[in-house]
């Protein structure tokens, strides 16, 4: 008999530990089970096809929110090529549902609940040694009811999961050293599994030692609260800031406002790039907090941020939700504008999903809201905000990811700020140019938009025309070594000649710098629009030594 495990990720770079660490703990079986990975990208006859060949007895889901509706589609397929196949399903998209997800799919066996590890080992001791009964396996439920519920597995006991990280090359690799929160945000299911675990601190030293030794690219902690415990959090980040190899970094969800001094002093003497945070702020409306059950210390959390963002070495990735309780628009752009403020490398603005489990899915209602009935259920209308509303934040969220999160503006939005009450604003603005100029159906591309921006600073602005094409051509060449001129940036006619000499005198000749004249200082730290220089100043880019956190490439004034 032959079981086969199935992922399917939202991202061919994403891996699915879920089902490797089933497999890992079912050791003893390795033989028979057989692990199959496919994006959400990938058709369902394809899948189909490819489940086929690998000719399945049992066939087991791993079930989340992004591919739930392909995995729906597979069941009765499968029970048409496969008749003999049996289906199991498992993961948080179906732990909480699960007597009518079984009345729904008649081809359903049964469906794990819970943590899985243990209860998969038993149902493969009962496949595949024909041993015990099914009623006898806690936390599943098949047609003839529940079983007992499981009790929370001891962590240490899961084998690692990457002995061979090369399997999983370009690919991220998912490291868990806790599981569990210790929090209860009402619209999150991990607020749910009220036992936070950790994995023995000594053996996680040695499996990241073996990553590092291997230098994966990178390592994405799945702890839902990394910094929950204070002794592990130091131990770990001890480890990590000792242990360095000068490449692989490591990405932490952490709760910022509970970072005490001890752990902020072990970031500060990290390399740049050796570690990125990402940390939940999702409202900054008192209200709302609390009606969510997010306790966080708000000013503690901005004073964290601000610490570790004057570290210049820790990449930082702010989190904020739309579509919360007591979050109508203006007080949505008031939480947008103090996260803005904090000046994240990437903002994440993400619209509240209504996940079933959750408490936020018992109080919909209450709160008015009306949500998609189709994975991730995310969030249409709510009392204090209408569906036009929640399309206009769509559209924020948007230019947020096109100008903001791409890193590739930084200086222009910086002037272009000067010209809004708010941040929020400033992005609202270039939403509604967007739709003006249907630019939301003809999407600009990547170096494209760099003319969209300069046509919206004009449109707002168009008095300093030529300082914005001039700081829309530093952040050009900020990032990238052009291979052919910008068209918004200076002719440099005569001065092309007085360029080449510098590089002459200078003795700079490798192609990986770049001179370029600025008239205006757009570089400068100051918060007010410039006034133009006769002769210009030139600057010198040179792309061999990058920022680590921006991928900037490190500038000079040399003339
Ligand atoms: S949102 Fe984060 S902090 Fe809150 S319960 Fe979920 S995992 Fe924990």
């Amino acid at each position: 008999m032959k079981l086969l495990l199935v992922a399917v990720n939202a991202k061919y770079i994403h891996s699915n530990p879920a089902v490797y660490s089933l497999k890992a703990y079912a050791g003893q079986y390795a033989e028979q089970i057989q692990i199959a990975e496919y994006t959400i990208n990938n058709r369902r006859e394809e899948i189909l096809a490819d489940l086929y060949q690998k000719r399945p007895d049992l066939i087991a889901f791993s079930c989340y929110i992004w591919n739930w509706e392909l995995i729906q589609g597979l069941f009765s397929d499968i029970k048409i090529v496969m008749p003999h196949v049996r289906i199991w399903l498992g993961g948080p998209e179906v732990s909480h549902l699960a007597e009518e997800i079984l009345i729904q799919h008649s081809e359903v066996e049964g469906i794990m609940l819970g943590e899985g590890e243990e209860t998969f080992l038993e149902l493969t001791q009962y496949y595949l040694d024909q041993s015990g009964s099914l009623e006898e396996i806690c936390g599943i439920i098949t047609r003839t009811g529940k079983t007992n519920t499981r009790s929370p597995l001891e962590l240490s006991k899961i084998p690692f999961l990457y002995e061979d990280p090369d399997t999983f090359e370009n690919r991220i690799i998912y490291y868990e050293s806790s599981r569990g929160c210790p929090f209860r945000c009402s619209y999150c299911l991990s607020s749910i599994d009220k036992t936070v675990r950790l994995r023995n601190n000594e053996l996680v030293k040695k499996e990241l030692k073996h990553l590092l030794d291997k230098r994966v690219k990178q390592v994405k902690f799945v702890d839902r609260t990394f910094n929950c415990n204070k002794e592990h959090t130091v131990e770990i980040w001890n480890f990590l800031t000792e242990n360095d190899n000068g490449f692989t970094n490591f990405h932490f969800e952490v709760s910022a406002d509970i970072l005490r001094d001890e752990e902020l002093e072990i970031l500060s003497k990290m390399r740049p790039g050796l570690v990125q945070l990402e940390i939940g702020v999702q409202s900054t409306n008192p209200e709302t907090l609390h009606e969510i059950d997010r306790f966080a210390d708000l000013e503690k959390l901005k004073k964290a941020v601000a610490r570790i963002h004057a570290m210049k070495n820790i990449h930082v990735h702010l989190d904020l939700i739309a579509g919360l309780p007591f979050e109508d628009f203006d007080s949505f752009e008031h939480s947008f504008d103090e996260v803005y403020q904090m000046s994240p490398h990437q903002l994440q603005l993400g619209f509240l999903k209504v996940l079933k489990g959750s408490k936020m899915h018992q109080n919909a209602e209450k709160y008015g809201m009306v949500y998609s009935t189709h994975p991730p259920y995310e969030v249409f209308q709510t009392k204090w905000l209408n569906y036009n509303e929640v399309l206009g934040l769509k559209r924020v969220e948007e230019m947020v990811e096109l100008y903001y999160n791409s890193n590739q503006f930084t200086t222009t939005l910086k002037f272009l700020q000067m010209h809004f009450t708010s941040s929020f604003r400033l992005y609202q603005e270039l939403a509604k140019f967007y739709v003006e100029h249907e630019y939301h159906i003809k999407t600009p591309s990547r170096v494209a938009r760099y003319e969209v921006l300069l046509q919206f600073a004009s449109a707002i602005d168009s008095q300093n025309t030529e300082l914005y094409a001039q700081a829309l051509t530093f952040d050009c060449y900020l990032r990238e070594n052009m291979k052919s001129r910008p068209t918004f940036s200076n002719q440099l006619d005569t001065f092309k000649d007085e360029l080449k000499e510098m590089k002459k005198q200078k003795n700079i000749t490798g192609k990986e710098n770049h001179l370029e004249p600025f008239y205006y200082p757009v570089w400068s730290e100051e918060n007010q629009m410039l006034t133009k220089r006769e002769r210009p100043w030139v600057i010198c880019f040179d792309y061999s030594k990058r920022n680590p956190l921006t991928y900037e490439a490190y500038y000079e004034v040399i003339s």
